[in-house]
């Protein structure tokens, strides 16, 4: 057994499986261009207050799950434990409203938490999300949820739900949150440990507890945040939603689907996947038109998504985990063919933009033959020592086994 190994929750990409990230990360990628969004990349850590003011101390997330520590300078730093604070500590910083009114980025990036592994849920993770900064308009809701789910029918993820709410204002929040209390306060006994805290704290997340028998209790005696929305609120969904059935985007309003953090507001959304077993979740998003004024920029509306990539790649199916093939194997046997082949494998990437492995191992013409078909190479090229001599290379089409002789110095013409 190796002697030192992946600290617990983290995880080594081989190039098996990072060949296939490389690809949903483009894919990913020109989506996004698509849609108009830029990439931004923030920094692997930041202040520790940054986590603390937008996140909330009432969450686990601040509470049990951060990686922290004070550096040499004194300074509190936290490793990202989510990507949003920072993208909108960039936007503020470096006054990107002030270039566009509305800005529109996106990423893929680690982050970390500190939770319990398992599968589908690691400690240093990655997400790629979208954030749209500076519309409050419902069409923005919608263009957001459909990146989301566009991305994941690209990939053609199967059995995706795509749930969706609002919670609507802040102002009317505080207002419902009291009657939320209340009603949950009359039966608290029958709420887990946890949920009994959140009563006074949060009492909104009580609706994220997996426990059945919290669940029971809101069934039978929550009042739902959705009744309590304004006019003006339900009109912003309701736009959101019939811009969604136009563009054919199948969703169900779950009226428990809640965000529990302040600065969130309206629109919250979740797509899942039953193929992906206990962690279903694939996405979760939505609007937080109060985050940008709570960390110190003028009152802001913004909305948004993450999602796990492990998870996707979790839902997309595993045929596609191999490493791209190559164009060319080059088969050389003998000292001096070995030089000639090197030569003309350069030249076969430079020239021609081919892919070639060439072979260093020195194995016998069986074994480089067995190596080819193993890697899925289209060709193979031979040079031994016959072929040297003559100043030909015999070019073989592996898929049909054809094979035809051709002279050195026509080689790169012929590829
Ligand atoms: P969140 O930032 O908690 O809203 O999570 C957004 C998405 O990231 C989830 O829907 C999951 O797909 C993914 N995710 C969250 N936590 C983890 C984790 N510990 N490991 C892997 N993926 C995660």
């Amino acid at each position: 057994m190796a002697e030192f190994r992946t600290i617990k929750g983290t995880h080594d990409l081989l190039p098996d499986e990072l060949s296939n990230w490389r690809r949903i990360e483009s894919t990913i990628h020109s989506i996004m261009e698509q849609y108009g969004y830029g990439e931004i990349k923030t920094p692997v850590f930041e202040s520790t207050e940054l986590f603390v003011r937008s996140i909330g101390t009432d969450t686990d997330i601040v509470n049990k799950e951060m990686y922290s520590w004070t550096d040499q300078g004194g300074n509190a730093l936290t490793l990202k434990p989510e990507l949003t604070a920072p993208v909108v500590r960039a936007y503020l910083q470096h006054q990107l409203g002030n270039k566009n009114p509305l800005q529109r980025l996106w990423y893929f990036d680690s982050l970390f938490r500190r939770e319990r592994p398992q599968k589908g849920r690691q400690r240093q993770f990655y997400q790629f999300g979208a954030e749209a900064i500076g519309s409050p308009h419902p069409e923005q809701d919608a263009e957001i949820i459909a990146m989301a789910y566009n991305i994941y029918k690209t990939f053609d993820i199967q059995e995706m739900n795509v749930r969706l709410n609002s919670i609507g204002s802040k102002e009317i929040r505080l207002i419902y949150l009291d009657k939320l209390r209340i009603s949950l306060a009359k039966k608290s006994n029958v709420l887990c440990a946890n949920c009994q805290t959140r009563i006074e704290k949060n009492a909104l997340r009580v609706f994220d507890c997996k426990n059945p028998e919290c669940q029971k209790l809101l069934d039978e005696n929550a009042p739902l945040i959705f009744d309590s929305i304004s006019e003006d609120d339900r009109k912003h969904f309701d736009t959101a939603c019939l811009m969604l059935d136009n563009m054919g985007i199948p969703y169900f309003h779950d009226k428990k689907l809640v965000r529990g953090l302040d600065y969130y507001s309206h629109t919250t959304f979740e797509i899942t996947s039953s193929a992906l077993g206990a962690q279903d979740a694939l996405c979760g998003g939505g609007r937080y038109n109060g985050l940008i004024e709570q960390l110190g920029g003028k009152s802001t509306p913004a909305v948004g998504f993450a999602a796990g990539v492990e998870r996707l790649i979790l839902a997309i199916d595993k045929q596609e985990n191999s490493v791209n093939p190559p164009d060319i194997y080059l088969i050389s046997l003998g000292e001096e063919a070995v030089v000639t082949a090197s030569k003309l494998a350069s030249d076969l990437r430079n020239i021609c933009g081919k892919t070639v492995l060439l072979e260093t191992l020195r194995r016998s013409l069986k074994a480089q033959m067995r190596e080819a078909g193993r890697c899925g190479a289209m060709k193979t090229i031979i040079i031994g020592e016959d072929e040297l001599a003559q100043n030909k290379v015999i070019v073989k089409n592996m898929a049909s086994g054809s094979q035809q002789e051709i002279p050195m110095a026509d080689i790169t013409r012929f590829f």
